[in-house]
C-alpha cells in the first residue's frame, strides 16, 4: 500500500465499487478501496433473491450476481482494495486511519475521499418494546445473513414487525425454508416496502399484513414463546381491547435502516436531520471540499440500480476534484422539499458544475393518490408530473435540465412540492 492515493473509497459495497470504477474511467490512476468485510459486494452478498439490476442491466439478477458485475469492473481496472480493513477515522486533511491484521493501525492520505459505508438496521433498543429479553429476537438483516450465508434457520414460527423491504423479503425466505410466518405487523397505516415485494413476498404466500399494528408484549424467558400485537390509533398508541397473542419462537424486526455515518460525523461533515446522511451538492460533495458521499450512507435507497448510478456520479466528481484543484467560488442554489417532500438529494446545486441532466431524488412523507409533483425555479413552475400513487417506501426522482436553469440568472432556490390540484 502507498502512503497517498488520489481517491480513497470507504466501503466496498455496490456504491464503493461503482464510485471507484467511475473515478478510474474519469482519469484517476491511484485509487484504494477499504472494506471491513472479508469480501467485496456489501449487503448484496446476503441478498440471494432476484430483482436486482432491472434498470442497469435490463435483466433480473440476484444480489451476488449484481455485485459480481461491479467487482469484475474493479478487477478489470486493476483498482487496489484492502479487505478485512476497518476505517476508524478520517481527518479534515483527508488522512484515513484504518486497522487490519497485517498492517495493524495505519494511516493513508487521500486527494479525495468517497464515503460509501452503507447503512445498518435500527435495533430493538431503539423501539422500546416491553417484555423480557429472551433469545429469538433478530433484526431481519441478521436473520437474512444467518439463513443465506451461514446456513442456520433462526426459528420455525415467526412474527415479523415492520413491513420494510427486508422484512417482506425475509417473510418469503423463512417460508421457503419451511418456517411458518404467522403475520407481518406494521405500525404505520401503509407499508414501508416496495409494492412488488408486498405482492411477491406476502400475498403470494398468504401471509397476512396487519397495518397500524405493533408489538406490545413479548413472552418467554429463555426463548420467545409468544408476542402480543395491538392495533394503534392515529397517534400510534395501542388501542385497548385489540390485543391478539401469537405463539411463536422468533420475532424478526425490520424497522428501518440508518445511514452509517459515525465516520462522517468524525470528519465534521454536515448531516441532514431527515436522512441522517451528509448534506451534498450537485456533485455529491459534502460540506467538506473533496469528501463525497453516495449510496445508502447518503440516503436509504430501495433499488441498487440508483445506488450505482449515484455512485458513478460521485466517482466522476471526485476525479474532477483531484484533477482540477482550482475550485473557483460559484453561486450556490438551494434545493428544498415542501408540502409533503421530506428531503432532496442533492440539497444545493452549483449550475456550472452540474450535469446536463441532473437527477434529484426525494421521498414523500405519507401516501398520496392522484397528485402532482411540482418543480419551481423560485416561484415559476417549470415541471408538473402526475403520479397516481406516491408512498414513503418508494423513492421519487425528477430531472433538472442545466440549460433551463441557466436561463434564469437570478435563480436562488429550487422547490419540489406535492400538489393536489
Ligand atoms: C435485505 C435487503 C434486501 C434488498 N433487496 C433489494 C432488491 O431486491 N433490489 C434492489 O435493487 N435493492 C435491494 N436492496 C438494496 C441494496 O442492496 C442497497 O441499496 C445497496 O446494497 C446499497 O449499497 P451501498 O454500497 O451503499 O451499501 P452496502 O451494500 O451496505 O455496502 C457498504 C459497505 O461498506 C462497508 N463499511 C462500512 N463501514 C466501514 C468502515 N468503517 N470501514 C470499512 N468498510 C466499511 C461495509 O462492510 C459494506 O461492505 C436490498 C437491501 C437489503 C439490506
Amino acid at each position: 500500500m502507498k502512503a497517498y492515493y488520489d481517491v480513497i473509497v470507504i466501503g466496498g459495497g455496490p456504491a464503493g465499487l461503482a464510485a471507484a470504477a467511475s473515478a478510474r474511467d474519469n482519469g484517476i490512476k491511484d485509487i484504494l478501496i477499504l472494506e471491513r468485510d472479508k469480501e467485496l459486494g456489501g449487503i448484496l452478498n446476503q441478498c440471494i433473491h432476484n430483482g436486482f439490476g432491472l434498470h442497469t442491466f435490463k435483466e433480473e439478477l440476484t444480489g451476488p450476481e449484481y455485485a459480481g458485475r461491479y467487482i469484475e469492473k474493479v478487477k478489470e481496472r486493476q483498482i487496489e482494495y484492502q479487505l478485512n480493513t476497518m476505517v476508524m477515522d478520517i481527518s479534515s486533511d483527508k488522512t484515513v486511519t484504518a486497522l487490519n491484521r497485517e498492517e495493524g493501525l495505519f494511516t493513508v492520505k487521500a486527494g479525495a475521499v468517497i464515503l460509501a459505508m452503507g447503512c445498518r438496521e435500527r435495533s430493538r433498543g431503539a423501539l422500546n418494546i416491553p417484555g423480557y429479553r429472551p433469545a429469538g429476537i433478530f433484526s431481519a438483516g441478521t436473520a437474512q445473513r444467518l439463513v443465506n450465508m451461514e446456513g442456520y434457520l433462526p426459528g420455525r414460527e415467526v412474527v415479523i414487525l415492520g413491513s420494510g423491504d427486508i422484512g417482506l423479503i425475509m417473510a418469503r425466505r423463512m417460508t421457503l425454508e419451511g418456517a411458518k410466518v404467522k403475520v407481518v405487523a406494521e405500525l404505520l397505516p401503509y407499508s414501508g416496502g416496495l409494492k412488488r415485494n408486498i405482492v411477491q413476498c406476502l400475498d403470494d404466500f398468504d401471509i397476512p399484513l396487519k397495518l397500524s399494528h405493533t408489538v406490545i408484549d413479548i413472552k418467554g424467558k429463555e426463548r420467545v414463546e409468544s408476542i402480543t400485537l395491538a392495533q394503534v390509533d392515529e397517534n400510534r398508541k395501542p388501542i385497548p381491547g385489540t390485543e391478539e397473542e401469537y405463539t411463536c419462537d422468533t420475532l424478526l424486526l425490520s424497522v428501518g435502516l440508518v445511514p452509517e455515518n459515525e465516520l462522517s460525523k468524525g470528519i465534521g461533515v454536515e448531516l441532514s436531520p431527515v436522512t441522517s446522511g451528509p448534506k451534498v451538492n450537485e456533485s455529491l460533495e459534502t460540506s467538506i471540499p473533496g469528501v463525497f458521499a453516495c449510496g445508502n450512507v447518503l440516503h436509504v435507497h430501495d433499488l441498487v440500480d440508483f445506488v450505482s448510478e449515484e455512485a458513478s456520479m460521485a466517482g466522476k466528481h471526485a476525479a474532477q476534484y483531484v484533477m482540477d484543484k482550482r475550485q473557483e467560488e460559484e453561486k450556490v442554489i438551494v434545493v428544498q422539499g415542501e408540502q409533503g417532500v421530506r428531503y432532496t438529494v442533492p440539497s444545493t446545486i452549483r449550475i456550472g458544475k452540474m450535469e446536463d441532466k441532473l437527477p434529484v431524488r426525494f421521498r414523500v412523507g405519507e401516501v398520496y393518490q392522484n397528485c402532482y409533483i411540482g418543480v419551481y425555479l423560485d416561484e415559476e413552475r417549470i415541471q408538473r408530473k402526475k403520479r397516481q400513487v406516491m408512498a414513503p417506501g418508494e423513492m421519487e426522482t425528477i430531472i433538472l435540465d442545466k440549460e433551463k436553469l441557466m436561463e434564469n440568472s437570478s435563480l436562488s432556490k429550487i422547490t419540489i412540492r406535492i400538489e393536489k390540484e
